[in-house]
């Protein structure tokens, strides 16, 4: 079977047009890209959620993962039950700064009911730079990370969902939630690209997040997620990314555990240091450092290897100041 390569899955997914409720391009290519993939079942969920599950052997990593990302991005889709042609604009950009862009010409020939700006997708050793990276990226890492997984016919257990309407308040990921098809302890990892704030850089690696605009992260899951990166040599930041939400926001308040990785994004929903209408980019090695993450992740168990408890640590310290704690406590009075 023939294992695609980045570069090809990138081209791909990136192509599909897509906007919030009309992701069906993009779910397409992820379930063409996918099907024959060893060891990966997909399945869909009622509102258009696309799941996939990859398992080989009866090992698991601890704790299991299931990666998301969202399969729409900011843009043009027809206004619903209008006979005329209208397009109302769907996601996080200004109404002026859309028009602009209009009247610049930068908007798509509409592909049905959709159109997008148009710019081409390009892919180099360095950089991408496409029309939709948040969170198409975001997609692609999922399905590189499953075939590299399945190339090298590794022992465990991983989830994935690629969701639908995140652009306009996580309604995916909101259904997901309330339905929740995986084990009750199973964490939450959104995968997506984000506008680097709070000193991270693009090219110095994801970002590990301990939070977003609305949202303090999984303090353990962000540990796991840092002490895999330590371990393993990769380039990671930490910080907190407060420039936009993302869907572990709303996995984590439907009870579940949830962190998230970005990809720093640069001109984030297509507005550029101007605030004019650009094509988003990413940088190549942030996005390769990322999948090697997620494949150390999902193939190791984290239960305290290598790091030692909070609780360890502090009555090893006990035990070590104990003559210190003893000496001072006579001076209380
Ligand atoms: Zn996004």
């Amino acid at each position: 079977m023939a294992v695609p390569n980045l570069t090809s899955i990138l081209k791909r997914i990136l192509k599909a047009p897509t906007a919030p409720f009309h992701e069906y391009h993009v779910r397409a290519e992820i379930e063409a890209l996918l099907k024959d993939c060893p060891n990966v079942k997909l399945k869909r969920d009622k509102f258009g959620n696309l799941m996939a599950t990859y398992k080989s052997g009866k090992s698991k990593s601890s704790p299991t993962w299931v990666l998301g990302a969202h399969m729409d991005h900011p843009a043009f889709v027809k206004k619903p039950n209008s006979k005329k042609s209208e397009w109302d604009f769907l996601g996080g950009v200004p109404q002026d700064l859309v028009d602009a862009g209009v009247k610049r010409g930068l908007r798509s020939k509409p592909t049905g009911a959709i159109a997008t700006w148009n710019f081409p997708t390009q892919i180099s050793f360095e950089k991408i730079e496409a029309t939709a990276c948040d969170d198409l990226i975001g997609c692609a890492v999922i399905v590189a990370t499953f075939w590299e997984l399945a190339s090298l016919n590794l022992s465990t257990t991983c989830h994935a969902v690629f969701t639908r309407a995140e652009e306009v308040g996580f309604l995916g990921a909101w259904h997901l939630a309330q339905k929740w098809p995986f084990g009750k302890n199973d964490v939450f990892l959104s995968i997506e690209t984000s506008r680097p704030v709070n000193g991270a850089v693009m090219g110095s690696g994801p970002v590990v997040r301990v939070g977003d605009r609305m949202s303090v992260f999984d303090s353990e899951g962000v540990a796991v997620l840092m002490t895999t990166a330590k371990e393993q040599g990769i380039r990671v930041q930490r910080c907190l990314l407060d420039a936009g939400a993302c869907e572990a926001t709303a996995v984590q308040a439907a009870g579940y555990r949830a962190v998230g990785v970005s990809v720093p994004l640069g001109n984030y929903h297509n507005l550029d240091a101007n605030k004019e209408i650009a094509p988003e980019y990413v940088m190549m090695n942030d996005v390769r450092s990322l999948i090697d993450l997620l494949k150390a992740l999902v193939a190791t168990k984290h239960d305290g290897i290598g790091e030692r408890t909070i609780r360890e640590r502090v009555e090893v310290r006990m035990e070590e100041y104990g003559p210190h704690l003893k000496a001072a406590a006579k001076l209380f009075k």
